[in-house]
């Protein structure tokens, strides 16, 4: 069947068989698709949707146009965690070490920047000489060596989701279950894994911003995990303001170094809190731990007493980073960033905040991509200072861009501006946890 069929067929809104799911996926990955026809396809599953048969038969297509790693070598029980994308949203680069150091390996398989979103390999790679591109025999090594190893998808693991994740992120085309399911499942099953848990965001920086929709979409990844057996809780948390202090590549990776030495302020305590609470859920779901209490105080002891810390330190030098920014976290702030305030032309409470606006905004500063392929700034980014609920006084800041020029600042300083809503009434700060899918 001819690609240019294949997508005629979805345009419709007719289902597609299983057989023309596969050739679609390995045609993605042998280039007899070209970009502009797998595009054309994805949009059309954006609007007209997948079943539940074709979002598994995509799942499961994806998930084997790669290996599937066998860490039967690595006694410890395996685990993971996964976000459907947020603002701020950073937290692997603290679980990872810390469910390490708690004795659960944690084979993470990321991505870039996705739409609004930043990615966690971006963020790693505001690490000077941190190589997200391993092997699959460095992935098991460093695994062996320090409890955890953090890569990209590659020609071998996650081939499939590798070019649609770039062509999604330049084409609008991320914002559909299905398609997500199929992207984080097919990295997350390769994994060879025993536990998953999933961070479903919600709200106005989340690709799904309704609940509901956030609900099915928490749903439909625990059933797909359920149906590959492995032991998957999604986590529904908040994403209605971006999650702690920064917002941005190098300013993002800075805030997780700070945590795991100790070094939090307080407005990176929302960063810590869902990062442990995350960290607790998946030690208990990979029967490293019995029950949530105890979980919760264990991965509290692994940060405080600094073995997270140094399992970061050591991952960074195995993955051939600088392991100084271990030490001083303030060498990953780029000295010839332009700051500027973003002060509020009025008093009254934070009732709302337009989280995509931020995303975006830190995008077109550089810090996302424009095209597939392209590089990104990873100094750039935005320092939030207020949150739901805080009441905040004409003049004083929202927030900070941080950017190379004033010109560039002030593109976007009006823009971010308008991101609060300001109100008299006083609200409540939202929960960080919405609520449990298992
Ligand atoms: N994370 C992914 O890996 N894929 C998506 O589609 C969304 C979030």
């Amino acid at each position: 069947m001819r690609p240019q069929d294949t997508i005629a067929k979805k345009r419709d809104g007719i289902e597609l068989s299983d057989q023309e799911i596969r050739s679609f996926i390995d045609g993605v990955c042998d280039g007899s698709w070209a970009d502009y026809q797998i595009t054309a396809i994805v949009m059309a599953m954006v609007i007209r949707g997948l079943t539940e048969r074709e979002q598994d038969s995509i799942t499961e297509a994806m998930l084997h146009s790669g290996n599937v790693l066998d860490l039967s070598g690595i006694s410890r029980p395996k685990g993971d965690k996964h976000s459907t994308g947020g603002v701020g949203d950073k937290t692997s680069l603290v679980i990872a070490p810390v469910v390490a150091a708690c004795g659960v390996a944690v084979p993470m398989i990321s991505g870039r920047g996705l739409g609004h979103t930043g990615g966690t390999l971006d963020k790693l790679e505001a690490i000077p000489g941190y190589d997200v591109s391993l092997t699959v025999e460095g992935f098991y090594s460093i695994i062996d060596k320090c409890g955890f190893a953090m890569t990209g998808q590659t020609d071998d693991i996650a081939p499939a989701d590798k070019k649609l994740y770039a062509l999604r992120d330049a084409t609008a085309t991320v914002p559909c279950i299905p398609l997500i399911v199929a992207s984080i499942m097919s990295k997350k099953l390769a994994e060879g894994l025993d536990a998953l848990v999933l961070d479903v965001k919600t709200g106005s920086g989340a690709f799904m911003q309704r609940f509901e929709d956030s609900h099915a979409l928490a749903e439909a990844l625990v059933r797909t995990g359920r149906r590959f057996s492995v032991k998957t809780e999604a986590v529904i948390s908040d994403m209605s303001q971006p999650l702690g202090r920064f917002v941005g590549n190098a300013v993002e990776t800075y805030e997780c170094l700070k945590i795991l030495r100790g070094e939090a302020d307080p407005a990176m305590g929302p960063t810590t809190e869902l990062s442990l609470e995350l960290a607790a859920r998946l030690l208990v779901l990979a029967r490293a731990q019995s029950d949530l209490a105890a979980a919760r105080q264990m991965v509290r002891t692994k940060l405080e007493n600094g073995e997270a810390s140094d399992a970061f330190r050591k991952n960074v030098e195995l993955q051939g980073g600088d392991p100084r920014v271990c030490d001083d976290p303030g060498l990953l702030l780029d000295q010839e960033i332009v700051k500027a305030e973003v002060r509020a032309d009025a008093s009254g409470i934070a009732i709302e905040i337009d989280t995509l606006a931020i995303g975006n905004a830190v995008c077109g500063l550089g810090g996302g991509r424009t095209m597939a392929g392209d590089p990104i700034d990873h100094a750039v980014g935005y320092e939030n200072c207020v949150m739901i609920g805080d009441e905040v006084r004409e003049g004083e800041p929202l927030g900070v861009v941080y950017c190379r020029s004033a010109q560039q600042a002030e593109s976007v300083v009006d823009g971010l501006r308008r991101a609060y809503s300001l109100g008299d009434e006083a609200v409540d700060p939202p929960d960080l946890v919405r609520e449990v899918v298992a």
